[in-house]
């Protein structure tokens, strides 16, 4: 049984089309492993065994008929719980299970069932999606699947860590800042993060709107570009989704990189990189060269700049889409003597350290007195960020960089909240450019811990991305290893 939870995404679809494997034995198996493990790795928040079960049941009597939803046809994938998904409630991670209730069906997790998915529950996360370590005060701190005691890296802390465990087939998740990339590192798996534009936001509680961006979580790259390929292309409720053709991602992964240029970026292999983490992206330059790429460093001025002005728009906008949790529409009301005060409780009692932290932080930056100094300068520099990119990818084809500085370390270990923002600096980039990037396993630190590559493309060439990546994981074993729990 737990073989099966290890099959990949696409593997286990073609068994069920084989009629080897059916959805309901699927489901089952999933939902055993999960009641085994979960109760300490704290991947999900909500489990919905009853729910999975009756959707088997009815996706097990379509295959008998021969009716075939699509290319996900009873495969039990699991959500981060920031994803609206009628019947199931919403906490987004903070202390009220119920945070958000009866609301629209988000559309990425729509397109999945449409092509036969189900959905096993909802994932773990850190609050409202703000910061990069995956802990969580209410639901239990997610545990590294390789490390119990070890961070899984967040905020999509949830996925990472129910897709390493085999507690899911594929996960969704969010990006703002690296909230996929950085918990698919620190637990082993695949995580993409797609141009901004490219999947449809609708259904998902907003951190930073012009930022966030919604991806997969898998166990290889095959099933990232299969899942990609449901949950792309545009939708009319998200006016960010861009109209523009999907093209097909799995088909793109033939193996060939001969030729391409990879920019390696001179700003990213100093300062605090761990040296086992660069070891391992060392080899892995090497590695992508004996397959056939031709790497170059390149030079990305302004990357010291990405975190000052990461963390003045992302906090901004959260500020911005955190006000309407108030307790009149939206969250748990703590009742007080006049509005004011019930405001005031409402949001004293709602919010954690680190997301009053960041309100505060973002409120400061939007404020008269400051918008320009701050907050408008922000936008000046993103803008070159954004233009520092594009200046490489006149020489090269996509970039290549440590996924995260450090591997999964203790929980608690750190808690000043400055380090834990540099820890995002080599993801942040990449979401205030809008571009694409993917993490894929690239070895394992002496202590058993995983490290990931970060590929950086192109705006909407997630297939060239992925065929990369693919090259890259064919030639190793990185992906195929599982924790033992
Ligand atoms: N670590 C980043 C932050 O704390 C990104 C979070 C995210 O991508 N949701 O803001």
């Amino acid at each position: 049984m737990d073989e099966l939870t290890f099959t990949s995404v696409s593997e286990l679809a073609q068994a069920i089309r084989a009629g080897k494997v059916g959805p309901v034995e699927a489901t089952r198996a999933y939902l055993d492993r999960i009641a085994r493990l979960d109760p300490t790795l704290h991947a999900y928040i909500t489990v919905d065994a009853d729910g999975a079960l009756a959707a088997a049941a009815v996706l097990e009597r379509e295959a008998a008929a021969g009716a075939w939803r699509g290319p996900l046809h009873g495969v039990p994938l699991a959500h981060k719980d920031l994803f609206l998904i009628p019947g199931l409630p919403t906490s987004c991670g903070t202390r009220t299970p119920d945070y958000l209730v009866g609301a629209p069906p988000c559309t990425a997790v729509t397109r999945l069932q449409a092509a036969g998915a189900l959905t096993l529950g909802k994932l773990n996360m850190t609050e409202l999606a703000l910061g990069p370590f995956g802990d969580n005060a209410h639901h239990g701190d997610v545990q590294n699947p390789w490390r119990i005691g070890h961070v899984s890296g967040g905020s999509s802390s949830g996925s990472g860590a129910a897709v390493a465990a085999g507690l899911a087939a594929g996960a969704l998740g969010t990006d703002t800042g690296g909230s996929i990339r950085q918990p698919a590192a620190l637990c082993g798996c695949v995580g993409l993060k797609p141009t901004y534009g490219r999947v449809s936001r609708y259904g998902l509680v907003a951190f930073a709107s012009s930022l966030d961006q919604v991806g997969p979580f898998s166990k290889n790259v095959r099933d990232t570009a299969t899942l990609l390929n449901v949950i792309s292309g545009h939708d009319q409720r998200d006016s960010t989704s861009v109209n523009q053709p999907v093209p097909d991602y799995a088909k793109a992964l033939d193996g060939n990189i001969k030729g391409l240029r990879l920019g390696l970026p001179k700003e990213h292999m100093i300062g605090g990189l761990d040296p086992e983490v660069k070891a391992a992206v060392d080899a892995a330059v090497k590695q992508l060269e004996s397959l056939g790429a031709a790497v170059e460093e390149i030079s990305l001025p302004h990357t010291e700049d990405a975190a000052a002005t990461y963390y003045s728009i992302a906090p901004a906008e959260a500020s911005a889409n955190l006000a309407r949790f108030d307790g009149i529409r939206y969250c748990a009301r703590v009742d007080g003597a006049d509005p004011i005060e019930l405001y005031r409780n409402t949001r004293g009692a709602g919010f954690g350290p680190e997301v009053k932290r960041r309100i505060i932080l973002g409120t400061y930056v939007l404020s008269s007195g400051y918008y320009d100094a701050y907050y408008l300068r922000a936008q000046k520099v993103r803008t070159l960020i954004r233009q520092d990119f594009l200046n490489a990818y006149k020489e090269v084809d996509a970039l290549i960089t440590p996924t995260s500085p450090i591997p999964a370390f203790k929980i608690g270990e750190k808690s000043d909240p400055l380090a834990m923002y540099l820890c995002d600096i080599y993801t942040i980039g990449v979401n205030l450019a809008g571009l694409p990037g993917v993490s894929v396993p690239c070895g394992f630190t002496q202590g058993g811990l995983p490290i990931g590559l970060q590929l950086i493309g192109q705006p909407f060439q997630e297939a060239n991305l992925l065929a990369i990546a693919h090259a890259y994981e064919s030639a190793h074993e990185w992906s195929r290893k599982t924790p033992y729990l």
